[in-house]
């Protein structure tokens, strides 16, 4: 039965790590057939990024980005064993990945091994917070569904808080400053939904809130989105002028509190001065870190160590200095952006690449046997028959090994930034399109649910933002 997983001794071990952008692609187009394949991730399912920041105000609920990986193993023409659970270590020499169930319900069993042939690291980042103090108790992040309804509930929270009785105006004031710290695209992609919702839901159910609730945008450097063009750079900064979302650019973090930021803003003139910025929601976006057992992975290669910021890979994937190991998304340096898009073609190059490399191992498998069957007929005809079959294998050998190295192909920066606008930096044909407004939003909707998974997806996103339009957002604090 499909459900048994037995591990076929003439087929190689590839253990998938992480069920994200980058596996799942992988997973995608992999001919399963080929390989005993085992997946291993804390998360069974997959989650698409894009539209998380709507799912921090209700606009989209996140079970609609949501796909599990149960459903789609189950379209795999052979099975493929999914491990919910975290890889601990990579043992690179030994050929083992440790594992660890972090789950609440653990059975006995809740630590293992499992030995690979071929591995694939498609862990994903951590959250950056450079050791300052207090970030990780203070703040939330905003990176997977339990951020987002961590987030949700603490936007409520403060809300009804700054309502209670006798609450005296700073404080009022206070629970009702959200910060941002970090204006890359995560950043200004929550700053525009909060800003949303507070003009289209928060201030018609509580209109008590209208006076003190502010969002201001904390960035260290002198601008935001600093992957777009100049002209949508300036677009974004003046739409959030217009939303009343305060940016505050040259604003460098030092430290976290329970309720303020200590951060330090360089003047025009390069004096610098120390502020402390009290606030109620403290949502924490400045980029990716390495994870500890990608970390750790690194620190047995020697070839990893110059590396930083990731598996440093080559121009196959390969983790260079590491036999039969891949890595593939945000885990992977291969000098592009640490993004879905990035992510997900590289998955789908080493499916192509691993597809490949079976069927070759197939071919030369039958070229042996005939050669010897070759070598042993005594038959002049049939030998030459049998040097016919040998030619045509060659040829569509050669024809299978012409896979190239990996080509990143950039289709272009998308980001919404509130009140149904969006910005886009498209390639498109050979030339180069920027784009802000209203119509970029409805392209960046088209967009995103166009990529969404899968049609499931699609229809429950569309309903989201139709059940958003129609009643507003859910203001309950779950
Ligand atoms: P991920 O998708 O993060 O997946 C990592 C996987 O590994 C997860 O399943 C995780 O559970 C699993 N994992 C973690 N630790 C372990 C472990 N120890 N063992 C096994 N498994 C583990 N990019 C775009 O191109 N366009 C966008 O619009 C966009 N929007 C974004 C919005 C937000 C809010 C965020 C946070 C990111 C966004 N990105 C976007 C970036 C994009 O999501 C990432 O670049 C992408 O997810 C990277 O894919 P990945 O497969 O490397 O990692
Ligand atoms: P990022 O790395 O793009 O931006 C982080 C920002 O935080 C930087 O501008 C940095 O200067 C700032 N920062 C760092 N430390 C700070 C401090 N102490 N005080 C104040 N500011 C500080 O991070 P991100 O937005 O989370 O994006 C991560 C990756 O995911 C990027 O590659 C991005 O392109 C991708 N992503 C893409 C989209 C999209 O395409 N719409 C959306 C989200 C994320």
């Amino acid at each position: 039965p499909r459900d048994q997983f037995e591990p076929h001794p003439s087929k190689k071990t590839l253990v998938i790590l992480g069920t994200g952008w980058g596996s799942v692609s992988l997973l995608k187009k992999l001919d399963t057939e080929n390989y005993n394949v085992i997946v291993v991730s804390p998360r069974n399912f997959f989650l698409f990024t894009p539209l998380l920041p709507s799912c921090t105000t209700g606009t989209i609920e996140h079970r609609s980005i949501m796909e599990p990986v149960r459903s789609i193993l189950r379209h795999k023409k052979a099975t493929v064993k999914y491990y919910e659970a975290d890889a601990t270590k990579i043992d690179y020499e030994k050929k083992v990945v440790y594992i660890n169930d972090d789950s609440d319900i653990k059975g006995e069993t809740s630590s293992t091994e499992v030995p690979f042939d071929m591995l694939v690291v498609g862990v994903g980042a951590e959250n950056a917070t450079f050791g300052i103090q207090g970030v990780k108790e203070n703040s939330c992040f905003l990176k997977e569904v339990g951020d987002a309804q961590k987030i949700r509930k603490r936007i409520m929270d403060c809300v009804e808080s700054a309502g209670f009785k006798g609450q005296s105006p700073e404080e009022r004031k206070r629970l009702l400053h959200m910060v941002v710290v970090g204006g890359g695209p995560t950043g200004i992609e929550f700053a525009g939904e909060l800003q949303d919702f507070f003009e289209e839901d928060l201030r018609k159910w509580v209109p008590e809130i209208t006076k003190d609730f502010h969002v201001t945008l904390v960035e260290a450097m002198d601008k935001v989105l600093p992957m777009f063009s100049k002209q949508l750079i300036d677009y974004t900064e003046k739409t959030f002028k217009e939303e009343s979302i305060t940016i505050r650019t040259n604003t460098q973090v030092k430290k976290v509190n329970e309720k303020t930021i200590e951060a330090e803003w360089k003047k025009a003139d390069g004096t610098k001065e120390k502020e402390s910025i009290p606030y109620g929601l403290l949502v924490w976006a400045t980029g990716n870190a390495v994870r500890p057992v990608v970390k750790d992975l690194m620190n047995q290669i020697p070839a990893q160590k110059d590396s930083r910021r990731g598996l440093a890979v080559n121009e196959y994937l390969v983790v260079n200095g590491a036999e039969n190991i891949w890595a593939v998304g945000d885990c992977a340096i291969a000098n592009y952006a640490p993004t879905a898009q990035v992510a997900s073609q590289e998955g789908a190059f080493l499916a192509r690449m691993f597809n490949s490399l079976a069927k070759t191992e197939t071919i030369n498998t039958e070229l042996a046997t005939l050669s010897d069957k070759q070598s042993r007929e005594l038959d002049k005809d049939k030998r030459t028959v049998i040097l016919g079959e040998i030619k045509a294998l060659q040829k569509s050998l050669r024809r299978v090994k012409q896979i190239g190295p990996f080509e990143y192909s950039h289709q272009g920066s998308l980001a919404y930034i509130g009140s149904e606008r969006a910005v886009a930096d498209v390639s498109w044909l050979s030339g180069n399109f920027a784009s802000g407004g209203t119509l970029t939003y409805l392209f960046w909707k088209s967009a995103y649910l166009n990529m969404c998974f899968s049609s499931r997806n699609r229809v429950l996103v569309i309903l989201d933002w139709t059940k958003a339009k129609l009643f507003g957002r859910d203001v309950s604090r779950e």
